[in-house]
């Protein structure tokens, strides 16, 4: 993984180049960014070009690039044209993250899974995407039922001992902690010691999507970078380029994944109806109200994916949303177009404000139920029902 391979996030990638450039490496930095954002790219990028043997763009010896290292150059970089090489024996090792001296620290599905017997499957999700979600990880790890991830002690033990040996092939040793949210308290507080009292030439690049749900005593210690969702541009530069999807496609997975690519890219894998049709055909059989139809249509819920029934709410949502916009006369924030526009123009006329309100809380319950494994049958059977009800108000 390479800046370049990132899209977008110039002036974060600049900041992250320039550190190393400058000698001003923070020992223990916090790439925080929400689910589907390009933290752990970008700290897999930043290691990658930290360890590189030959930078190009920037200086070919990018010295010392620990803070209070003396350097022999020093030089600010005005785009991302700097970048690890690729080619070079490091990076070639950081491509499939196998470089002896780069350590993982992940949530495993449970504590009989440790970190290494489970290294060989890190790897292969990181290098399909490392833009997933830690469901995603659990299912990739092939786990069934409600796991929730956890970072057991003795994990946490195992790898800060081979951090505190001397870096084998490289000069400095980075240890890339993912969902550090996940630690223990046990766990955490030997990471604090670590932190509090660093083994020399060692980077801490914590990989988080909630600081609330670490230790404040961590957060001071580390130095915090705050990783922005992509852009809708980004999302269907990376949808078209990177998935082979069509312009009009990635433009509405784009709308809907609100710059999660770990969820535009669920939306392109899941091979089904557009999830335009499939709703307008739920909710005009609900203004009829066509009850057999929507029997059916709660059989076919049923038999969607979970995280597919949840972009499903989160779909209606935003047309719904969009539709209070457009009764309110707002129409110039509304950005559909083709059918999804002909829908909200239609129902606009045909549906109260205020049952728009109600349908709107109605959807969103239904999300929260669904995400914490509510009967997906029963729960749109119901909405179907009330959301019939409320078009009639
Ligand atoms: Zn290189």
């Amino acid at each position: 993984m390479l800046f370049k391979d990132i899209p977008g996030l110039l002036s974060i990638k600049n900041t992250l180049i320039h550190s190393v450039e400058s000698n001003h490496v923070a020992h223990a930095q916090l790439f925080h960014g929400s689910v589907g954002s390009a933290n752990l790219a970008l700290a897999w990028a930043y290691s990658t070009y930290i360890n590189c043997e030959k930078v190009v763009g920037g200086d070919t010896d990018h010295g010392s690039p620990v803070a209070g290292v003396p350097s022999a150059v020093v030089s600010v970089p005005t785009d991302h044209s700097a970048d690890a090489c690729g080619r070079c024996a490091s990076c070639v090792k950081m491509a499939k993250m196998v470089h002896p001296d780069i350590h993982h620290i992940f949530p495993t599905p449970s504590a009989k899974e440790t970190i290494l017997e489970l290294l060989p499957t890190w790897r292969k999700f990181l290098i399909q995407s490392p833009y997933r979600s830690l469901t995603d990880w659990l299912e990739f790890t092939g786990v069934t039922g409600n796991k929730q991830g956890i970072i057991p002690i003795k994990e946490a033990h195992n790898i800060i001992e081979k951090v505190s040996l001397k870096a084998f092939e490289a000069e400095y040793k980075i240890l890339i902690i993912w969902q550090p949210e996940l630690m223990n308290i046990e766990s955490a507080n030997s990471l604090l010691k670590l932190l509090e009292e660093p083994p020399a030439k060692t980077l801490f690049i914590l990989v988080c999507n909630d600081t609330n749900k670490l230790l404040t005593t961590i957060l001071s210690r580390t130095q915090r970078i705050v990783i922005p969702a992509f852009t809708d541009e980004e999302t269907i530069g990376y949808l078209t380029e990177k998935e082979g999807v069509a312009y009009d496609r990635a433009k509405q997975i784009a709308y809907l994944s609100e710059g999660n690519f770990s969820k535009a890219s669920e939306l392109v894998n899941y091979e089904g109806e557009s999830k335009h049709q499939w709703f307008a055909t739920w909710m005009r059989s609900a203004y009829k109200p066509d009850f057999t139809v929507l029997v059916k249509t709660a059989d076919e819920f049923d038999a969607f994916p979970k995280e597919y029934q949840k972009g499903m709410m989160e779909y209606g949502l935003n047309i719904f949303r969009d539709l209070l916009l457009w009764k309110n006369g707002a129409e110039a924030l509304v950005r559909l177009e083709g059918e999804e526009l002909t829908f909200v123009q239609n129902f606009s006329k045909a549906v109260k404000a205020e049952a728009i309100e109600l349908i709107v809380n109605e959807l969103s319950q239904t999300h929260y139920y669904l995400e914490r494994n509510g009967r997906a049958k029963i729960l749109h059977l119901d909405l179907s029902l009330t959301i019939a009800q409320l078009f009639k108000k």
